[in-house]
């Protein structure tokens, strides 16, 4: 199989109907020991300082692994990877792009698909048959999901982790879905998270520090009980075709689209505040206007750039962003969700 960079989640069933391996660049940059060294390569070949880290991170995976097929999207995800593409097409690399229609309709998604399986050599059939063998595993990322914010089981970081990972399923799905299925068995086995623990929602994208900020804010008597995009990620509604499948995926689409998922969201999960993160120098932070006047619950923006630790900067503004809505609520309890 040859491996295939891809950019954001796509429809990766495609991809393995046509015989590639799809690596999530953004993930093996956030994965790796030191993404500051990969964030470097970038700025060394002249991406500019003020150039979001992901674009700079996914350049510095690409150089230094060799890769050299990349599926890059063009519409529906970021702006700065039509650039990026340029970049790599002065590289030498094989870079196919991949547009998702401008707004959610089934018939558009369905265009697009039979288009990227002619570019790449395959079928839509073939593509079904991949999107059918995944059906199990995303249904166990639905039941992590659950876990998390129904049962109080699965910490908001290892939510975060396995759903934002079901961009490329690490790299072969069945061995992801045997890691995921014993991960479930065992948090059956954990003592729930107390009820009382504030509980949040963070929306966009994810973030450079994630590592750091779910274990911090769970410290800080607050867990995340809803990753918007992660979970997009995992395809929620995966409907009956991938022609549904990636209409009902919202990530890609207008922030009020994203906004008819998020709301019952909220209230589904009983939300108490909301983290909108946002990444330095990216477009989608103008959407946090949008947010505030949707979203009728307490809000905190927080911003990274290249710091792969939360900052002491940080660290207090989420403890004062807690500490409020603690106040706001002063006899909060959590009664379980379950069978209610
Ligand atoms: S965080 Fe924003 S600027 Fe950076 S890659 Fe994502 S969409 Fe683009």
């Amino acid at each position: 199989m040859t491996t295939i960079g891809i950019t954001t989640t796509v429809p990766i069933e495609v991809l393995m109907a046509a015989g590639y391996k799809p690596v999530d660049l953004n993930n093996v940059f956030i994965s790796d020991p030191d993404p500051e060294r990969l964030v470097n390569v970038a700025e060394k070949a002249g991406f500019p300082l003020n150039c979001c880290a992901w674009i700079k991170g996914i350049y510095g995976v690409v150089m230094e692994q060799g890769i050299q097929d990349v599926l890059c999207v063009t519409t529906g995800d970021c702006s700065n990877t039509i650039m990026l593409m340029e970049v790599f097409r002065l590289r030498g690399l094989n870079v196919i792009p991949f547009a998702f229609p401008d707004r959610p309709s089934i018939s558009h998604m369905q265009r697009t698909l039979e288009s990227l399986t002619e570019t790449l050599g395959t079928t839509l059939e073939e593509a079904e048959k991949a999107r059918q063998a995944f059906e199990k595993t995303r249904r166990l990322a639905d039941e992590l999901d659950e876990l998390t914010w129904r049962d109080g089981l699965v910490s908001g970081w290892e939510n975060h982790y396995w759903l934002v990972s079901t961009s490329d399923f690490m790299g072969d799905h069945t061995e992801y879905e045997r890691r995921l299925s014993q991960l479930i068995e065992e948090s059956r086995g954990r003592k729930p998270y107390p009820d009382d623990m504030l509980r949040l929602a963070y929306i966009g994208v994810p973030s450079v520090f994630g590592k750091d900020l779910y274990p911090y804010l769970e410290g800080q008597g607050a867990r995340v009980v809803f990753n918007e995009i992660q979970r997009q990620f995992a395809m929620p509604n995966p409907g009956s075709s991938l022609a549904e499948q990636y209409t009902s995926y919202t990530y890609p689409y207008s922030i009020f689209d994203r906004l008819k998922d998020i709301l019952p969201q909220l209230r589904l999960r009983r939300v108490d505040g909301v983290i909108h993160y946002v990444q330095a120098f990216c477009h989608r932070g103008i959407g946090d206007i949008i947010f505030r006047h949707y979203i009728d619950l307490p809000i905190l923006t927080i911003e990274g750039n290249a710091d792969f630790m939360l900052t002491h900067h940080l660290r207090t503004r989420l403890e004062a962003f807690l500490d409020m809505l603690r106040r706001r609520a002063p006899a909060h309890v959590h009664p379980k969700a379950r069978g209610s």
